[in-house]
């Protein structure tokens, strides 16, 4: 078990952020961890027979399409069925708290964006707001940059078209499988895969870097390049790093402030303000 991140070390990421013009916060998996997702290798049962990097490939999607949306399917279900949790919360009413917070995440659960939008609207249980917009806020800044794509968009393998999909899927045939409305070719995960660059989205993540006086990293081992790379960028133009994970990664050296405790637990307390302003 993760010891209890310290009170003083909490205070002092908290005064740093506050402080910060320009908040940068990279999310990855250990982050959905606490909403009950297992990481990309947790996946248990049958596909403990297949290494991720033997299913999410353009080569695993061309020789077994079928095969790969199947796992596909199974996450985008448990993702869907999951919720975000307190960490997903406090980063969205941070980022809408301010106009100088910017979310980019590994993930591809959607979670970011569901918290963004129950922060806004309120969840479907109490209807009622946690942030409101008296100042004319934009309720649009608590949408994450996602890195790797999202499980809720499909993506033309032949014109590129890319549309959303929040629908099940039915993976019992290669015919069932989501075709392109254009042209009628088979539609593959909007995600990114090994092998794959990232898009344009990961320029923005690195701009938005090299402006920020803090990165704030949760639930990422930073040994996925190049979003890794994105709390070096705002390093190396003279912010800080702060990061939230239970164990130590390699960024460890480089934090300002490590926080060895899991998301749910940590962040909140980190994020959310002083009660007396
Ligand atoms: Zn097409």
């Amino acid at each position: 078990m993760a010891v209890a991140a310290n009170v003083s070390e909490i205070d002092h990421g908290r005064d740093i952020l506050r402080d910060s013009r320009g908040v940068i916060v990279l999310t990855g998996a250990g982050l959905s961890v606490d909403s009950g997702l297992m990481t990309f290798r947790g996946s248990g049962g049958h596909w403990k027979k297949h290494r991720p990097e033997d299913l999410a490939t353009p080569e695993a999607f061309h020789r077994d399409p079928r095969l790969v949306w199947e796992w596909y399917e199974e996450r985008r279900r448990a993702a869907a069925k999951s919720r975000p949790n307190d960490a997903h919360r406090a980063i969205a009413e941070f980022a809408l708290r301010r106009d100088d917070v910017v979310i980019a995440t590994q993930n591809v659960d959607g979670l970011h964006t569901l918290a963004a939008r129950e922060a806004v609207m309120g969840d479907k249980y109490s209807k009622q707001p946690r942030v409101s917009f008296t100042d004319g806020g934009d309720a649009n800044r608590a949408l994450p940059l996602e890195l790797h794509g999202t499980f809720y968009n499909v993506r033309c393998t032949s014109c590129g078209l890319c549309r959303e999909h929040r629908d099940l899927i039915d993976v019992s045939s290669k015919e069932t499988l989501p075709h392109c409305d254009d042209c009628g070719s088979l539609m593959r995960p909007d995600v990114v895969w090994f092998g794959e660059p990232l898009g344009v989205v990961i320029e923005r993540a690195f701009d938005c870097a090299s402006r920020s006086d803090a990165c704030l990293i949760v639930g990422t081992s930073a040994v996925v390049q190049p979003a890794a790379n994105v709390a070096m960028v705002t390093h190396q133009a003279g912010g800080v790093i702060i990061e939230v994970n239970p164990n130590e990664t390699l960024l460890t050296p480089m934090c300002e402030v490590s926080l060895r405790d899991t998301a749910a637990m940590a962040v909140p307390p980190l994020l959310t303000p002083d009660v007396d302003g």
